[in-house]
C-alpha cells in the first residue's frame, strides 16, 4: 500500500489517498472538498477509486463524500452510526461556514474492529469517540500507519468543547485505541503535520506522560488504561 496526502478546503483538511500497488484500486479518506484536485490526482496516478472512507461527520471531512461517490462511483463506508445526526445536517452546517457539503447514507456504517477493503489492501477500524460520537480511525497493520482524523494531532488533541465532544472519552480513545498500536506507528491527522504514536505518547501536552502524571496528581486519575 502507498498513500499521499492532499490538504483540501480552506481548513487545510488532510485528505489521504491510499492505493493498492497490485490492482491500482484506491481508497480516499475524508474527501472533504476540492474534489477536482482529488480526482486529478487519481487520474494522474492512474488509480481507480473504489472506496470513500469517512472518519467523522464534520463538514470539512465528510462534506464532499456524496459528490465524490457520485463523480467516481466509489462506495462510501464509515463513519460509525454515532455521527448519523451530524451527517444528516451537512448541508446546513457546511453552508454556515461557506463549505459546500452534502449529506449521505454510507453503504456501511462501521463498528470497532470492522475491516474495510480496497484492492488487496485491508484497514482496521477503530471507534474513537470524544471529538464526536461516531469518529473512527483507520489502521494499516501491514504498513504500521494510521489515519486518525480529528482525534489526535501532532502536539494537540481534537476539540471537545461542543455538544458531541467528551474529554474523558477522547483521552480514553487516544490511550486505549491509538497509543496501544505501538510507538512506531505513524499517523496522518485531520489537519497539520504527521507524527508517530510514540512521539505523542511521550510529548503530547494533553495526553503525553507529563500531562497524565499531572491529571493523576490533581484528580486522582484520568482514564489511563496503560497503567490500570
Ligand atoms: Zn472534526
Ligand atoms: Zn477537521
Amino acid at each position: 500500500m502507498e498513500f499521499d496526502v492532499l490538504p483540501v478546503t480552506r481548513y487545510k483538511m488532510n485528505c489521504s489517498i491510499l492505493w493498492c500497488e497490485q490492482t491500482s484500486r484506491a481508497a480516499v479518506i475524508d474527501p472533504g472538498g476540492d474534489l477536482s484536485e482529488i480526482v486529478n490526482f487519481l487520474e494522474l496516478m492512474e488509480l481507480e477509486p473504489e472506496l470513500a472512507l469517512v472518519t467523522h461527520g464534520h463538514f470539512d471531512h465528510a462534506g464532499g463524500a456524496a459528490q465524490f461517490a457520485a463523480m467516481t462511483g466509489a462506495r462510501i463506508e464509515g463513519p460509525h452510526r454515532g455521527d448519523a445526526h451530524v451527517i444528516a445536517r451537512l448541508e446546513e452546517l457546511g453552508g454556515k461556514y461557506g463549505v459546500p457539503a452534502q449529506s449521505f447514507e454510507p453503504s456501511r456504517w462501521l463498528e470497532d474492529g470492522d475491516r474495510v477493503r480496497f484492492g488487496e489492501e485491508e484497514l482496521e477500524v477503530l471507534h474513537c469517540p470524544g471529538h464526536c460520537r461516531g469518529h473512527v480511525a483507520y489502521f494499516s497493520a501491514a504498513k504500521r500507519q494510521a489515519f486518525v482524523g480529528d482525534i489526535l494531532f501532532r502536539g494537540a488533541i481534537g476539540a471537545w468543547e461542543h455538544p458531541d465532544g467528551d474529554l474523558p472519552a477522547l483521552v480514553t480513545s487516544i490511550r486505549s485505541k491509538l497509543f496501544v498500536l505501538g510507538d512506531d506507528v505513524s499517523f496522518v491527522p485531520g489537519h497539520g503535520e504527521t507524527s508517530t504514536m510514540g512521539r505523542e505518547r511521550i510529548h503530547n501536552p494533553f495526553v503525553g506522560e507529563a500531562a497524565m502524571a499531572n491529571w493523576r496528581a490533581k484528580f486522582g486519575g484520568m482514564p489511563d488504561p496503560a497503567t490500570e
